[in-house]
């Protein structure tokens, strides 16, 4: 089914940094295009509830008082179920949550509203659907909506394009444009939120960060993002249903696992240093051997790493190449998710034939790896595992 778009003419106004219109927003209180905001008005979104509250103690209250405010605060504005009217951000609605006339200055210069605007829904055959969505400064970021029985999943990105140069992943051509504030994480799952809610199906409950970007290459806002959105108060995502996938910057896993309660993939995509560092440059940096380290090191009791290999045709999914993966991953509490290569940049790294993809989730898993297959969603529109491009998405296409 494909989601209304939102119309065209209310988008000039609101370019020019009209407010919109009340009857607009009571109508698509979520979905609408975003006004701009002057830069400097630091967005609600952007904040968890303990910078919240910080920011509530650089305004005169008490930590204990500054803590009880930002709980109720996160609870008004991102408690609601999807679809919901948009809360009241004023001060009779600050004084109606009981929060005293000494935060109100403080809070209402936050702007409560979305920072991205949806630029461009590309609905697949097989019911996913692709975001292109459109930053204050024109930025263009993706997120994947991917329904399923039981849940929807949101893909997000947590940069514009990505500095890691991946040889097989369109988002790794772009280089790095910009972070991703906290508040832009937040509201792809804002808006996705919404528009799941109005296409029916499975609620939205589960979160990857497998969009564009590396998101340990922005951890501050990525953490401050996840704990919003798992915050019970507020976005009530499982921690357990929270995926952050990295392309291995072994550094940052411990301050991961310390600071956030949710799940890590890694991206592995080859079995040896040799044929890793010759598609995925980190390598160079952190090598499997530090990467592993690093996982055996700071994983937390009772925690798995999912371990993403991509397989490239004739390059790393051969049955002794499932052998030497099945190696490294020994000893670690672990499952791996094998994918079929989508088409990237690098055309000669090309999906294996179905009778080889079998031969090798066989192999790895006849070494009691546990083993799932990911199945390419979204791809009819550019929107499987690595196809994301943001900005050149919506480029004309440079003569041949
Ligand atoms: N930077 C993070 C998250 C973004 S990529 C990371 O690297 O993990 C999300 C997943 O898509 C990664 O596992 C990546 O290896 C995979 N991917 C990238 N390009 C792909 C392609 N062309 N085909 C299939 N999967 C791809």
């Amino acid at each position: 089914m494909r989601v209304p778009e939102i119309p065209e003419e209310i988008a000039p106004a609101l370019r020019a940094g009209d407010p919109p219109a009340p009857a607009q927003v009571a109508a698509r209180p979520l979905i609408r295009r975003s006004a701009r905001v002057p830069r400097s008005r630091v967005r609600l979104a952007d904040h968890d509830a303990a910078s919240l509250a910080e920011l509530l103690c650089k305004a005169g209250g008490t930590a204990s008082a500054a803590r009880a405010v930002a709980g109720k605060v996160v609870r008004h504005a991102f408690g609601a179920e999807p679809g919901a009217p948009a809360p009241a951000w004023d001060a009779p609605a600050l004084a109606a949550l009981g929060v005293g006339a000494w935060a109100h200055e403080a809070l209402l210069a936050l702007d409560p509203g979305l920072s991205l605007e949806i630029a461009e829904q590309a609905p697949s055959t097989d019911d996913t659907l692709r975001l292109v969505l459109r930053a204050h400064d024109g930025a263009l970021i993706e997120s994947v909506l991917i329904p399923g029985p039981a849940r929807t999943t949101l893909c997000v990105s947590s940069q514009v394009g990505c500095a890691r140069a991946c040889a097989f992943c369109e988002t790794g051509r772009l280089g790095l444009a910009r972070q991703l504030a906290a508040g832009e994480i937040v509201d792809q799952v804002r808006i996705a939120r919404a528009l799941a809610a109005e296409r029916g199906g499975a609620p939205l409950r589960n979160l990857v960060f497998m969009g564009m970007g590396e998101p340990f290459d922005n951890l501050g806002e990525v953490l401050k993002a996840i704990r919003l959105l798992t915050d019970p108060r507020a976005f009530r995502f499982a921690p357990s249903h929270v995926t952050v996938s990295t392309v291995g910057v072994a550094d940052k896993i411990e301050p991961f696992f310390r600071e956030a309660r949710a799940e890590i993939a890694v991206s592995l995509n080859a079995p040896d240093d040799a044929r890793r560092q010759a598609i995925m440059p980190v390598n160079a940096r952190f090598p499997m051997a530090a990467l592993k380290e690093a996982l055996a090191r700071s994983l937390p009791q009772g925690r798995r790493v999912l371990f993403e290999y991509v397989l490239f045709d004739g390059y790393n999914d051969a049955p002794e190449d499932a052998d030497l993966l099945a190696a490294y991953v020994a000893g670690l509490r672990c499952r791996v998710n094998v994918i079929p290569c989508n088409p990237g940049p690098d055309p000669a790294l090309r999906p294996p034939s179905a009778a080889r993809l079998d031969a090798f989730v066989a192999r790895l898993s006849g070494h009691g790896v546990t083993t799932l297959v990911r199945r390419p969603r979204g791809r009819d529109v550019g929107g499987a595992c690595g196809q994301l491009a943001g900005i050149a998405r919506l480029r004309p296409p440079s003569p041949a």
